[in-house]
Order: C-alpha cells, then structure tokens, then sequence
C-alpha cells in the first residue's frame, strides 16, 4: 500500500471547501487530480485492491462536503480535459467543463446543448447526474460513454445509460465516466450564440450565482418547482447560522460566507419539515452530502 501512495502526488488532509461551489466541508484524508484517464483508473485500481474507500468528484457544483471530511481519496477529475471535434460529434474527457462543451459548440457551429450554457458542472458530473435545464437534458445530446466500472474499460450507449430525472446508471452503479460523445447538429454560429447568452441571462435573473451555492436543493415533486413549494410557505430569506433560504429562488440555499455543512443540512430539514406539516409533500434532496457521519 506504502507504494501505491508513494506513487502519486497525493495531498494529504485536504480542505474540502475549496472543491464544492457550497464552500463548505472538512478534510479529505487524500486529494489527487489525475492527469489523465489511465492515471484515474490506475488509482482507482489500488483504492478498490487495498479496500481505500474513494470518491470521483467533478466540479462540486452538486455535492456538499461535510464538516467532518472525507476518511479515504478524493479523486477530481478537473485535469481531465482533453477534447476533439469529428463532424457533429464532440469528445470530450469527463473533466471538460460544460462551458467549454459549449464554446467549442458554438465555435464549430454545433447546436443542442445551449440549454446547459451556465450549469457550473464538468461532463462527467452532467452524465451521472443527466443534468437538464430549460427543456434539455444530458440524455439527449449524450450518444455513448467510456467508464470504468472498478474492474474493466468499457462503452456505454445512450440506451444503456438509463438516464431519467436526475439519474443514470453511472449514479447507480458508481461508474466512472472517463470520456463522453456528444453529439449535437450543425446549426448557424451566431445563433448557437445568442441562445447560449439567452439561457445564461434567464438564470442571472433568477439564481444567486454570486454567491457560494450548490444549484438546486429539492428535486421537482411530479412537474411542479421545489422553489415553488418552498416560496408559497414564505420561506425566502430565512436564515440559520451562515445559511440562507435564497431571497431570489426559494431552492437554492447560499452560505453567506460562514455556514458549516452541518446548517445547511439542518436547514434543508427545517424546510422538509415545514413543506411535509403544510402540504404533506415529501421534498428529496437533488444535491449529495458527501463524508464522514
Ligand atoms: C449555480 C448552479 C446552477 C446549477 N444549475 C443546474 C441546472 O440547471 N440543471 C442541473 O441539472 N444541475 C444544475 N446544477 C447542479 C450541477 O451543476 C450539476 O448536477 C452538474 O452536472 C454536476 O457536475 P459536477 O462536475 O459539479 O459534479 P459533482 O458535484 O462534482 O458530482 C456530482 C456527482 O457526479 C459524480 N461524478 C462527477 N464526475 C464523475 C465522473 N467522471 N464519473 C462518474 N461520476 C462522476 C460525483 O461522484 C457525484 O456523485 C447547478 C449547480 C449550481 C451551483
């Protein structure tokens, strides 16, 4: 085992906080950022031969570290980023942010993933959690993925991924997404363009995205909003410690620069308990708190 952390540039006791958009969280026992897939899956490898739990992290735009940190490796796959364009077709590492998908869509006049111009996620996180917003998701401009499953490489097509609402069998199965085939449909750059800053405009106006937050809280409850919910009780504003109900969309809760995980967790308990006593629905988690109990 010696070895194997001998090998590669692993910090040790790393803040967590710097790796969420929430900004909050402990330590992780070991951080690394592979510089490429077969370093990824190498490690991966190891983690699962000596019995190191492990956690393959993104951008952090969806999960919230907890105060108490991570007992094992925190693998980011933020220097994964090589990308390719073949005809309409992107490839792209599960690094690649999706607003560099995006620009690089636009640039080569590729229409169809405008929808997710703004979400601050990386491919990887986007295929595990079909990410989706204004009408398009993941699952439609994904046509086939490259995991590793903890034993062995292998594709995936769109008709294997079994993505629905926020979920995919990489989510279930805890695949590793290593690379990601997008395809999108040719279509008039500057068109491509002002849809993108169309999109990006309608989520300034209605996210707090100056502020430290992990996107939406609650997932929709049949087709109705979370922040719909949330906002008919009055809830906007509502404070506890460093954590805030959003002033400006009643789903997103902000750290007002103070919050330890623990606040935001009991706050999300207090607005599931308000909704449950006033209109007895059952709000579920849409983010992941990721660490030790
Ligand atoms: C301001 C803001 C706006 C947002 N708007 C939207 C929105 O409109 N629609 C939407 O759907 N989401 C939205 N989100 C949530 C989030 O951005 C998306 O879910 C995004 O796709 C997560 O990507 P990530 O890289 O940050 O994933 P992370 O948060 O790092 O991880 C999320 C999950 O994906 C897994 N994962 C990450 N990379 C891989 C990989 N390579 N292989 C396997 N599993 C992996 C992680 O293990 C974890 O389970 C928003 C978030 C913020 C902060």
């Amino acid at each position: 085992m010696l070895e194997f952390f001998n090998k590669f540039n692993f910090i040790q006791s790393e803040n967590l906080s710097k790796h969420c958009t929430m900004r909050v969280g402990g330590n992780a026992q070991y951080y690394i950022e592979p510089i490429n897939s077969e370093q990824l899956v190498e490690i991966v490898k190891n983690c699962v031969k000596y019995k190191i739990d492990y956690f393959i992290l993104g951008n952090g735009s969806n999960v919230i570290f907890k105060d108490n940190g991570f007992s094992g490796v925190v693998i980011c796959t933020k220097r994964l980023q090589d990308i390719k364009v073949k005809k309409n077709i992107i490839i792209a590492d599960s690094g690649t942010n999706l607003y560099v998908l995006n620009k690089i869509a636009q640039e080569n006049g590729l229409g169809g993933s405008e929808w997710s111009y703004g979400i601050p996620g990386s491919l990887g996180g986007a295929v595990c959690m079909n990410a989706g917003a204004y009408g398009g998701q993941m699952r439609d401009i994904v046509l086939k993925i490259k995991v590793f499953d903890g034993k062995k490489i292998k594709i995936l097509y769109n008709n294997e991924l079994q993505m629905s609402y926020r979920d995919s069998i990489v989510k279930k199965k805890k695949y590793i997404v290593l690379k990601v085939w997008i395809k999108l449909k040719k279509d008039d750059k500057q068109k491509i363009k002002e849809k993108q800053i169309e999109y990006l405009n309608k989520r300034r106006l209605s996210q707090p995205l100056e502020m430290y937050n992990s996107g939406s809280i609650f997932k929709k409850v049949k087709d109705i909003s979370a922040g719909k919910i949330i906002d008919n009780l009055g809830l906007k504003g509502v404070i506890l410690n460093g954590a805030q109900i959003s002033k400006l969309h009643a789903n997103f809760i902000v750290n007002l620069s103070s919050a330890k995980a623990k606040d935001i967790e009991n706050l999300i308990k207090i607005i599931k308990e308000k909704v449950k006593e006033k209109t007895n629905i059952n709000l579920e988690e849409e983010v992941l708190f990721i660490g030790d109990e």
